[in-house]
């Protein structure tokens, strides 16, 4: 079996989810897992529905509701269709959610925002049996399990993987394919969890690995990978093969083409990963693989904006020790803020981050224990199978405050 994931803008209005019906009519009688993620920009207008005045949700949900039914009435000409009652109670269980419980909270924000794939998926199942092809509706809370926590949770492999191979497997005897929604999972206490935002790549790669999937589609707006980001740079071209490896660097230090958790599941059985394109679905995009010699010498970059770089030192020009290291990790874990780039000397300490709220409350934190500096504004470049020339027209005539080396990959941080 084979797993495809759509994402928002492959079903963001009636002529993509059409086209989505078309992909998957190509592959009839083959058994498939089909990922599906909330229309458009749906996950975007719940965070926005759960942070705004209570006098708002009607008309915030009815936004919702009317960008839903107008896709819906140009896919199905019936008004018997069951289809209405389906999207109907959903819209009835918004709208009794957001006036029965406190919104400001991670508990809240995972049960709520899962409502945009709930929504996807029922009117891309509908549209398939429609189609006539055999699909399923299945419930990815089900599924997933997580530890117990609401926002960004981690996978727990074992449930999960024994979970999915238990309930979809028998689907396959009357079904071709099983529609599950990406993104949402539930805690292993059985409320509802998220896997972060864009999950849905990484929920694909969960199903594929749990299931022994031949390879794992995922469908974009763009060719494939492409060597940089064409909103920055000309002359991108797409990689043809790229190894695993390199696509996790990629992906981890900013390339926003996948989600950066989703290739681990592949790698570890050896599943390929296809980056096709829905609105070109015959043309080979890119395969990520175990071993992609073809453009293993292609340069590759990315730029990260909005760096910060917090330089520690402790305050009597003592060493850096493994304690003091180990206060300072278990402070930046205690904030959710993930580490870029880090150099040590033996005076001082310096990590590139993310520029989010929570570095002044890290900074914060630590200040009581060490002199800190800071410098926002950064770039973090990184640059696979590099070469001079490419570095020093990446960097021009910009100060390069952090590099660092290895034989394959080189980054710096930049102002
Ligand atoms: N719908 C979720 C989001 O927009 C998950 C996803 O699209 O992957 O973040
Ligand atoms: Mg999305």
């Amino acid at each position: 079996m084979k797993v495809f994931k759509f994402g928002g803008a492959s079903v963001k209005s009636a002529k993509a989810v059409r086209n989505v019906g078309d992909i998957i009519s190509d592959y009839n009688g083959q058994k498939m897992v089909v990922v599906v993620s909330a229309m458009g920009k749906t996950t975007n207008a719940l965070e926005k529905i759960l942070k705004a005045d209570s006098k708002d949700f009607d008309i915030l949900i009815t936004a919702v509701e009317n960008f839903h039914n107008s896709i819906i009435n140009k896919l199905f000409l019936d008004l018997e269709s069951k289809i209405y009652n389906r999207v109907g109670t959903v819209y009835k269980q918004m709208r009794l959610f957001v006036n029965s419980n406190n919104l400001d909270t991670n508990k809240a924000y995972a049960e709520f925002v899962g409502f945009g794939e709930v929504l996807s998926t029922i009117i891309i199942n509908q549209f398939l049996l429609k189609l006539g092809i055999a699909s399923i509706w299945q419930d990815a809370g089900e599924l997933i399990i997580t530890e117990d926590k609401y926002i960004d949770a981690r996978v727990l492999w074992d449930e999960s993987s024994k979970k999915i191979s238990s309930k979809i497997n028998p689907l396959f005897d009357n079904n071709d394919i099983v529609i599950l929604q990406g993104f949402i999972a539930k805690t292993v206490s059985g409320e509802c969890s998220t896997l972060g935002r864009e999950g849905s790549d990484y929920s694909a790669a969960i199903f594929a690995n749990a299931l022994d999937a031949q390879y794992l589609t995922i469908w974009k707006d763009v060719p494939g990978l492409l060597n940089a980001d064409p909103k920055y740079f000309d002359n991108t071209y797409k990689l043809d093969f790229i190894s695993y490896r390199e696509t996790i660097e990629l992906a981890y230090y900013g390339a926003s083409i996948i989600h950066p958790k989703t290739i681990q599941p592949l790698k570890k059985k050896s599943i390929p990963l296809y980056i096709k394109s829905f609105l070109e679905p015959n043309e080979k995009g890119t395969t990520v693989q175990k071993d992609a010699f073809a453009d293993s010498m292609v340069p590759s970059y990315i730029i990260k904006k909005n760096q910060v770089i917090v330089s520690l030192s402790a305050r009597d020009f003592s060493f850096i020790t493994e304690d003091s290291l180990s206060i300072i990790f278990r402070e930046l874990n205690n904030n959710n803020l993930r580490v870029n780039l880090m150099q040590n000397s033996a005076i001082s300490f310096s990590l590139c981050l993310d520029n989010k709220v929570q570095v002044k409350d890290f900074i914060n934190d630590i200040q009581q224990l060490f002199k800190v500096r800071y410098n926002d504004d950064m770039e973090l470049i990184t640059i696979q199978n590099y070469n001079q020339e490419l570095i020093d027209e990446l960097v021009g005539s910009r100060e390069v405050f952090l590099e660092q080396k290895s034989r394959t990959t080189v980054q710096l941080l930049v102002r």
